[in-house]
């Protein structure tokens, strides 16, 4: 039998962990050949069906996610047109929720598979071809002689027995990062997601993940994402695995997520001691309203998951992403911006705001008339208004979450952006208005262009912050002949007796800038290190 699996992502960044996963655990099998046909939503769907069809697979497998799946039924059903025996086997998180009306539908796809594959998906290659008998597969659900058979939801049953992803020939070993799943399942109840629904807990042991991690830096890969829902659920077992990962540093980095609630003494000890660099922590936070955390269903108190976060974020050796969600009902727009300060207060290292989608099989997706939301029907089934917030305000918060990206996440405009934030109430609003005023917001901008706008607003509106941006623009290698810089002397520039040093030590042979903070000739200079080509300064003093 010839399976042919359609691995569609975005972007070739990106690589779907069910392939491997999956065929891991049937990679010994001889009766089974594997092809991969792998593009992106970017390309043509007809080099997709063509690639498919010189193969003439008996079947065509594929997982499903919100941005993939409209192109992936583009695909499928083409293929099935010209392969009508072929047997299309779809899954993934989009298979959640009721997949009668689906199948009925598109009756391109012979069946799905809801929920874990690992072991089902074996025994349904076992009769791919005998539809009479695959009323004994877990969780796969399909339509024969016009009857929808439902068979639940399927759950690996044994977790430690699985073949790691790695060991598959498939395993895409190619990208900057990869994903292990540590354990599988979430203690939570949050209903806006596909993980709230009362998956069992089940984990492997370390030494499973230690030959995994030997295996994973010999490959000479530098990240490793953990995929664990909540990564410090149990404490006991967090701190083992914190303990491990620092045997690996410095060759990998781990990104995980953590609830701040859950971060009991010991576990903060084992943090604080961490290696810099090692850890990069996603902080799921949501909202800082304890209603609307209620509302949704998440267990864990906001105090407790407050003051972890302030401590994570406090924490010099680790950088801690917190993320809120717009959309999620109670929640208004004028308490997110609140929100947004209150985590700047705190120093996140990056405040995430993403808008909330009604996934297939969430409770809030089946409660969302009972709790006013209004979504999507079509993927990715973005909430579009709430009985709390407008639709108009659900993309003024979009637009908020890309003037954060732009400036507040990342490193050249954080500083500046932050003190913007906390020390004028109304900037975000302002800057907001103003970018979106001028249709900036949704275009792609620069690093310098994201500069230029910010100074020109700040020289308008805010002029007392005028330097600062310069020395941040300054600061990040930017271009001293755009204007930001336009205040910069760099001819005829001489040490002062009277500069304090920043940072750096002063030699004769360093190019100077300087940047008037006065007309009293205060200010800061610049030393570039001509020796090399780098266009950030590498010496700072000031005087004041
Ligand atoms: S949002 Fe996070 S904590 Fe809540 S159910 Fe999902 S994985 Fe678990």
């Amino acid at each position: 039998m010839r399976i042919i699996w359609l691995d569609l992502n975005c972007s070739y960044a990106h690589s779907s962990l069910a392939l491997p996963a999956l065929h891991a655990q049937v990679m010994h099998r001889a009766d089974v050949e594997w092809e991969v046909v792998r593009t992106t939503t970017n390309e043509s769907v007809g080099t997709a069906v063509e690639a498919i069809y010189a193969h003439r697979p008996d079947v065509v497998a594929a997982t499903a996610w919100l941005f993939t799946h409209e192109h992936l039924l583009h695909i499928v059903a083409r293929v099935k047109a010209l392969l009508p025996q072929t047997v299309v086997i779809l899954g993934g998180p989009e298979f959640l929720g009721d997949n009668g009306e689906y199948l009925k539908v598109h009756r391109e796809v012979d069946c799905v598979l809801r929920g874990e594959g690992e072991e089902s998906f074996p025994l349904w290659l076992d009769v791919w071809n005998v539809p009479e008998a695959w009323t004994a597969i877990p969780g796969l659900c399909y339509i024969y002689k016009d009857v929808y058979h439902d068979q639940g939801l399927s759950h690996v049953v044994d977790f430690t027995s699985l073949k790691a992803p790695e060991e598959s020939t498939l395993f895409t070993w190619g990208k900057p990062f990869v994903q292990v799943e540590t354990t599988r399942g979430c203690f939570n109840t949050c209903a806006f997601c596909v993980s709230g629904v009362g998956d069992p807990i089940r984990m492997l042991p370390l030494e499973d993940i230690r030959r995994r991690l030997h295996r994973i830096r010999e490959r000479g890969i530098r990240d490793v994402r953990v995929l664990d829902r909540t990564f410090n659920y149990h404490p006991r077992h967090a701190i083992e695995l914190l303990r491990l990962f620092e045997e690996f540093h410095p060759q990998l980095r781990f990104h995980l997520e953590v609830h701040p609630a859950l971060l009991p003494q010991s576990v903060r000890e084992v943090l604080s001691g961490m290696p810099h660099g090692l850890l990069h922590l996603e902080a799921g936070i949501q909202s800082l309203r304890q209603e609307v955390l209620d509302k949704s269903q998440r267990k864990g108190s906001l105090g407790d998951a407050l003051d972890g976060l302030c401590f994570l974020c406090a924490l010099p050796n680790l950088v801690t992403h917190a993320d809120l969600i717009a959309g999620l009902p109670l929640y208004t727009l004028a308490q997110i911006y609140e929100d947004i300060r209150t985590l700047a207060t705190y120093q996140a290292g990056e405040i995430q705001l993403e808008s909330l989608k009604l996934l297939p099989g969430t409770v809030m997706r089946r409660d969302a008339a009972k709790l006013g939301i209004r979504y999507s029907p079509l993927p990715p089934y973005e909430v579009l208004e709430t009985d709390f917030i407008t639709c108009a305000e659900l993309q003024e918060a979009r637009r908020l979450s890309r003037l954060l990206d732009a400036y507040y996440n990342t490193e050249a405009w954080q500083g500046m952006t932050r003190r913007l934030i906390l020390e004028e109430g109304d900037f975000l609003r302002r800057f907001l208005h103003h970018l979106t005023e001028h249709n900036y917001i949704d275009q792609p901008m620069s690093l310098e262009r994201r500069g230029e706008l910010l100074y020109l607003f700040c020289r308008e509106h805010y002029p007392s912050y005028v330097t600062d941006v310069t020395v941040a623009w300054i600061e990040a290698g930017m271009s001293l002949k755009k204007r930001p810089a336009e205040g910069v002397r760099t001819k005829h520039i001489y040490p002062s007796e009277e500069w304090i040093v920043v940072y750096g030590e002063y030699a004769e042979t360093y190019r100077l800038c300087f940047l008037p903070a006065d007309d009293e000739d205060h200010g800061y200079w610049f030393g570039y290190d001509t020796s090399t080509q780098c266009t950030v300064p590498v010496f700072k003093a000031v005087w004041r």
